[in-house]
């Protein structure tokens, strides 16, 4: 796949107090947002929270209500969308049927007559890994196929940017890991920047460098993937990237390096540099993959916080791991996700167990769970 020289590199993004508003609608409050050039950088949230608005204003296909938006560095807010060097691969490939896959990719630049258009179009199918199928026509190919051409058609222009909108949604779920991998190879080998809409959090974490996810029309919180996971701000970062255990309580006690709760009668302790808020009512979290599962109640250690007894109310095997669900007198239920290394489960439904974790892996939010 050495094609290095394939594409220029690509320009950074900046998007400087943005606001759309539809009649009747505010899709996006207060956009502030720099993508570094070449990155691959994932715009993360639920359906409806304002991900495809920000990528259509990005492409020219909608006009922002307020603020400016600068495509490496140049100002591009009143460019019209066939002018702005910004392609998009979106969900429905909308390749032509009539024409062979050669002709697809080739037809942008047969159209802006651009002389070397068909040996262009070669190299981005060859970057792609379908140059052997260049003849073929879009209902000979599988739908990983066809969104590869879709992939090769945006850039065999050499875009700057390219904007990707669910662009693996239409695929089933074994193909869509194969493609996430393969898209991030080819971004880190033609090195464009891609801006990338979704939301499915596992694909924006294995794909992107850097996530920002965002919620009602706002960015909630920007990082590196790692970063996001283990240490969520809100409650709905937390949740959206996956499972936890949240808990309230009171702050009850506050030394240089901890902070303790007092949540349902039990005792929390979360390290104070990985809390947000350190007086007051807060909640603190865990992921269910960093609390273990304990038969007798374990020894006190200033280091671990240990809830219980508490009773298994369900076990579901899923053969990597297990996931029981603990009640535990004054919080409620806990999830707790075991790595089956041994034979058979660690407890059973009914059980009375204690379940522990380690006071490093706690976080704290800025917000209360709800
Ligand atoms: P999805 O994942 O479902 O595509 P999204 O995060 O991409 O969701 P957007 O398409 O950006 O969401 O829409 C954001 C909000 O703006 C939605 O509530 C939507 O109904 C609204 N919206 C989008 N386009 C318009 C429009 N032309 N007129 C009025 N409201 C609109």
């Amino acid at each position: 796949m050495a094609v290095r020289e394939f594409a220029e590199r690509g320009a950074d993004l900046q998007l400087v107090g943005i606001q759309k508003r539809f009649p009747g609608f505010t899709a996006i409050e207060s956009l502030d947002l720099t993508i570094p050039a070449g990155s691959f950088f994932a715009l993360l949230g639920p359906s409806g929270c304002g991900k495809t608005t920000t990528l259509r204003l990005v492409a020219g296909l909608e006009e922002p209500t307020e603020g400016r938006i600068l495509i490496g560095g140049a100002d591009v807010t009143a460019t019209k969308a066939h002018q702005r060097p910004v392609n998009t691969v979106f969900q429905s490939y909308a390749l032509f049927p009539h024409m062979t896959v050669i002709e697809n990719v080739a037809f942008g630049l047969r159209r802006r007559r651009i002389g070397d258009a068909t040996s262009r179009a070669h190299e981005a199918l060859k970057l792609v890994e379908l140059d052997h199928l260049a003849q073929r026509r879009p209902q000979q190919l599988s739908g990983g196929q066809q969104q590869r051409v879709a992939l090769a058609r945006a850039i065999v222009n050499r875009p700057a940017l390219l904007l990707l909108d669910e662009p693996l949604g239409a695929l089933d779920l074994k193909l869509r890991r194969q493609m996430q991998l393969e898209l991030k190879g080819i971004q880190e080998e033609v090195g464009l920047t891609f801006l990338h809409v979704t939301h499915d959090q596992e694909e924006a974490m294995t794909m992107a460098d850097t996530v920002a996810v965002m919620n009602r029309g706002a960015i909630e919180q920007m990082g590196a993937p790692a970063e996001l996971y283990d240490l969520p701000r809100t409650a709905f970062v937390a949740n959206f990237l996956g499972q936890s255990n949240l808990l309230t309580g009171e702050v009850v006690g506050t030394t240089p390096t901890s902070i303790a709760i007092d949540a349902g009668g039990h005792r929390v302790v979360v390290p104070v540099d990985r809390a947000q808020v350190h007086r007051g009512r807060i909640t603190v979290g865990v992921r269910p993959e960093k609390v273990s599962l304990h038969r007798e109640a374990p020894a006190e250690a200033s280091d671990r916080n240990v809830l219980g007894p508490g009773r298994v109310i369900d076990v579901s095997f899923s053969g990597v791991s297990t996931q029981y669900l603990v009640e535990v007198a004054g919080i409620g239920t806990l999830l707790v996700f075991a790595q089956n290394i041994g034979i058979g489960p660690v407890a059973a439904l009914g059980d009375e167990v204690w379940i522990g974790w380690s006071v490093e892996h706690g976080f704290g939010l800025a917000d209360l769970a709800p």
